[in-house]
């Protein structure tokens, strides 16, 4: 069955708007917006059932279901005499005339915000999507497109036109403007911007994200600026693994990203934090998956720590050659009775590679732990009351304790 043909068929039972019309041939035809295929459809039938007419044809039924949809088709009818109403489109019921007017609304809505890139999303009334599909199973249409796909690309297509500058982006788009196409309001979603770099940590009195005893600052302060460059209403931290606030993280810094929340700027240049406490060099932007990634890392990096140990027994350096039986030891933990509270009581299992040591006094000695990240190293060198074993207070028979610790470097 032709085209024509079937178009008759359907407008005799459902009056159809141009697009909606159409878009049931929408595969037929690159370059063509639905409307004007449904348009030309119409006008063919037109001339085609007025010379049927006028060659003295019954068809002025077919006529009178056409000119519901098409003005040139009422105007004819009103010149034999018969006045004919324009009714609504079964579909859409009117809603594709002028979707683009929602676009307009929508950039409206974006002017303070400088973005790249965006995504528009609309909410379709379900009466609409289910009287589509209605005349779409009738008549068996195997060529259209689904009018959620029309929508979307017209009313994108008018914001391109009204932003200049700005791109579609639909995987990662900097804004999503969001249209409810039955009650026309429209949100903006600003997305969250994810700034990547690497921090040191000089000061052993700088947490993380919340202070407590002798904490002076956290990193999640030090990094507001980071925020306030591009406006955001709040910032959180994303850091690969942790240390506690009294270790420094030293050498070439462990990877962190600045989530900056809701922004109202998406572009910006982010200068490196050096003071001392804290140096903080930004990378670039980088993406929510290379979040996960990252946090995921933390689990089987390798991590070189510095301590400073205090022992209460005399120690020469023979004792502290005992330690290399600790080297290439898988190391059982019991959660630490100084997180205890937080956290429930759970057995954690980390390797140690190596460890490296020099004696400063009889009492003191300085040693260098290469391990799996996750280790619980104070532990691991004080013994946590035999929660830890082995340890190095374990093998070197005595009372230890942590004076200083650093993390010399992330692998
Ligand atoms: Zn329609």
């Amino acid at each position: 069955m032709d085209v024509l043909e079937k178009s008759l068929q359907i407008l005799r039972e459902y009056p159809l708007c141009d697009s909606c019309l159409g878009r049931l041939y929408a595969q037929m035809g690159y370059a063509v917006e639905n409307w004007e295929r449904g348009a030309a459809i119409k006008t063919l039938l037109h001339m085609q059932l007025v010379t049927q007419f006028r060659q003295g044809a019954d068809v002025k039924n077919d006529l009178v279901s056409l000119a519901k949809v098409h003005k040139p088709t009422r105007r004819f009818l009103q010149g034999i005499g018969t006045e004919v109403e324009g009714v609504l489109c079964y579909v859409c019921g009117g809603l594709l005339t002028d979707v683009e007017k929602h676009a307009r609304e929508a950039a409206k809505h974006v002017g303070d915000i400088d973005f790249e890139t965006f995504a528009v999303g609309t909410t379709i009334p379900s009466d609409v999507l289910k009287r589509e599909a209605e005349v779409v199973s009738k008549f068996l249409i195997t060529t259209g497109e689904p009018i959620k796909h029309e929508i979307n690309r017209r009313i994108g297509k008018e914001m391109l036109k009204l932003l200049t500058g700005k791109r579609v982006d639909k995987l990662r788009p900097n804004i999503v403007v969001r249209i409810d196409l039955l009650t026309g309001k429209v949100t903006v979603v600003r997305n969250p911007l994810l700034v990547e770099g690497k921090y040191l940590k000089l000061s052993r009195r700088v947490a993380q994200t919340k202070r407590f005893g002798s904490v002076k600052t956290t990193l999640l302060e030090k990094l507001r600026y980071v925020g306030n460059i591009f406006g955001g209403s709040e910032h959180v931290i994303h850091v690969s693994g942790r240390e506690d606030s009294d270790v420094r993280m030293l050498g070439p810094g462990r990877p962190l990203v600045v989530e900056v929340k809701q922004p109202i700027r998406y572009r910006g240049h982010v200068p490196p934090l050096v003071d001392e406490e804290v140096i903080f060099t930004p990378v670039g932007f980088t993406t929510r998956e290379e979040v996960r990634r990252l946090k995921e890392k933390a689990k089987v990096d390798i991590k070189l720590y510095r301590a400073l140990v205090y022992s209460e027994r005399p120690l020469a350096a023979e004792d502290l050659g005992k330690m290399v039986e600790l080297s290439g030891k898988i190391i059982n933990q019991y959660t630490p009775r100084r997180i205890k509270r937080l956290h429930p009581r759970r057995k954690r299992t980390r390797m140690v590679y190596e460890l490296a040591w020099r004696l400063i006094s009889a009492h003191m000695f300085e040693l260098f732990v290469r391990c799996q990240g996750g280790l619980y190293v104070k532990e691991f060198i004080h013994g946590d009351g035999g929660r830890t074993t082995p340890s190095v207070a374990e093998v070197l028979n005595s009372y230890l304790e942590v004076l200083e610790l650093d993390v010399l470097s992330v692998e």
